[in-house]
């Protein structure tokens, strides 16, 4: 994977690398988180810019009884954790990378974190068990992205 514009020290790189980069496969992560909140939410996908990025953090909605902003906050650090990975693997560790291992990461990365905040609420006190579970649910959108089926453990439906 060659690219130019690998240079993290100038913003114009992060632009490049987070939104614009045609090799790092951003654009497929996108397009997989956007997915994902189509599923959960009847919220429209916000624009990914620069500012939706940095402002990831402090990111909340007037209404969020959907956990939206929850949501979205999560899906966008993942996918910029997700991109960094990639580069890291082709710029640091030197290793062969292709596009898509970005989205499988950002697949992984939302498996395990559904599984594990899940199977936390294991030995929880009954009431705050069904309240975390709830939360789960409505957070990741059971019966729609995710089904958190307690026989067969928490699954997640990227199609
Ligand atoms: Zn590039």
């Amino acid at each position: 994977m060659e690219c130019d514009n690998w240079d993290i020290d100038i913003i114009e790189s992060k632009i490049h690398m987070w939104t614009e980069c045609k090799n790092n496969g951003q654009n497929l992560a996108w397009d997989t988180v956007k997915l994902i909140w189509q599923k959960t939410t009847m919220r429209a996908w916000p624009d990914v810019t620069m500012g939706l990025i940095r402002g990831a953090t402090a990111l909340t909605f007037e209404d969020n009884s959907s956990k939206d902003s929850e949501r979205l906050r999560i899906l966008i650090s993942m996918t910029i954790w997700a991109i960094w990975k990639l580069r890291n693997k082709n710029t640091i560790l030197d290793l062969e990378a292709v596009p898509s291992e970005t989205r499988d990461t950002l697949k992984e990365l939302i498996r395990d974190l559904t599984r594990k905040s899940w199977n936390a609420t294991c030995f929880m006190e009954a009431r705050r068990k069904l309240e975390r579970q709830n939360a789960i649910k409505t957070l990741w959108a059971h019966g729609s992205f995710t089904d958190f089926d307690p026989k067969t453990g928490p699954s997640v439906d990227f199609t």
